[in-house]
């Protein structure tokens, strides 16, 4: 198989499994957040701090001072 053609093939396989996640994520009801280090760009070097759901993993937003500096005791 050639270059493109396996390229094409990841990248249908990428946006099917993008879909199913998307599905997931929607269906979640979010009950239960930590907050976590996140990267916002798979090559990004640096990662930031949110709220991040105990299930399906979708990132809920920013968390407040006593959170974040709870996160940074422990
Ligand atoms: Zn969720």
């Amino acid at each position: 198989m050639g270059i493109f053609q396996e390229i094409n093939n990841l990248f249908a396989k990428k946006q099917k499994i993008e879909k199913e996640i998307a599905i997931l994520q929607k269906s979640c009801n979010h009950r239960k957040k930590s907050v976590k280090l996140v990267r916002k760009h798979l090559d990004s070097a640096s990662p930031i701090i949110r709220y991040v759901c105990d299930e399906c993993l979708s990132v809920l937003g920013y968390p407040n001072q006593k959170d974040t500096d709870n996160f940074f005791k422990e």
